[in-house]
C-alpha cells in the first residue's frame, strides 16, 4: 500500500502542472517553458550541541530523528518533481562556533536558506516530549497571522491523522515560533510524535515508520497544492 501510494503521489505535480496549464488556455506551452517547480524548504529542528529532546527510553537524540525524517521528506518532494532545499544536512548545529548566542545564528542561518531560496513553503520537523508518558501522536503547529499557513496546517494534519498507527485525529494548533514568521509563503512546524511516550519512541527510531511519516507529511503538502 505503501509503495502504491507513493506512485499516485508522484503523479500529484505533473496533475497540478496540468492544471495550471489548462487554466492558462492556449499559453499552455509557454507556460510549460516557464514553469519552475515549488521550492519547499525542509527544516531538521536543533543540531549540534543543541540535540533538542531525548527518547525517554533509547536516548535517541531529537535532532537526528528530525534530520532523518527531513531527508526522506526531502527525497519524496524531489521525487514528485519539486525543488527540495534542507536548511539543516548533517549533525552539526547552523550557528557556526558554539559560543554565545548560538541559538539565535542559529535561527538567522536557517531564515536565510528561507529567504535566499525562494522558498514557496517551509516545514520544521520536531519531536515532542511531555511530563505525562501517555500524550502521543503528530501535531502540526501554524502562525495565527497566515491563513495560508493555517491551510497547510490543516492538509499535513489531517494526512498525519489518517496514518495507520494515529491514536487520534487532532487538528492543528497555533504556534508561536520563530520559523514560522521567516517568510509570507505558508509555514507549519511539524511535531511528528512525543519521545516521551514508549510507543511513538519505539517508531520513531525505525527508518520504516520516519519513511511512512515522511509520506504522509509529503502527501499532506501536496494536497494544499492540489
Ligand atoms: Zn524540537
Amino acid at each position: 500500500m505503501f509503495t502504491v501510494k507513493r506512485g499516485a503521489a508522484a503523479l500529484a505535480v505533473s496533475i497540478i502542472i496540468l492544471s495550471c496549464a489548462a487554466g492558462a488556455l492556449c499559453e499552455g506551452i509557454a507556460y510549460a517553458a516557464t514553469y519552475s517547480a515549488p521550492v519547499i524548504v525542509i527544516d531538521a529542528g536543533h543540531g549540534g550541541i543543541d540535540a533538542g529532546v531525548r527518547g525517554k527510553t533509547s536516548g535517541v537524540k531529537e535532532s537526528d530523528v528530525n534530520l532523518a525524517i527531513a531527508y526522506e521528506l526531502r527525497e519524496y518532494f524531489l521525487d514528485a518533481g519539486f525543488s527540495a532545499v534542507l536548511t539543516r544536512k548533517s549533525q552539526a548545529g547552523l550557528y557556526g562556533v558554539p559560543t554565545k548566542g548560538f541559538k539565535r545564528r542559529d535561527m538567522q542561518s536557517r531564515r536565510d536558506v528561507i529567504i535566499s531560496s525562494g522558498a514557496d513553503m517551509v516545514i520544521s520537523v520536531h519531536q515532542n516530549f511531555y511530563s505525562d508518558s501517555s500524550r502521543r501522536g503528530a501535531q502540526v503547529f501554524f502562525d495565527n497571522d497566515s491563513e495560508s499557513g493555517k491551510k497547510l496546517a490543516v492538509c499535513i494534519q489531517n494526512s498525519l491523522n489518517s496514518m495507520e498507527n494515529a491514536t487520534r485525529a487532532v487538528g492543528p494548533l497555533v504556534g508561536d515560533y520563530y520559523m514560522l514568521k521567516c517568510t509570507e509563503s505558508p509555514s507549519v512546524i511539524v511535531e511528528c510524535g512525543f519521545l516521551s511516550n514508549q510507543a511513538d519512541e519505539e517508531l520513531l527510531v525505525t527508518e520504516q515508520y520516519r519513511k511512512e511519516i515522511a509520506y504522509a507529511i509529503f502527501a499532506g503538502a501536496v494536497s494544499y497544492f492540489s
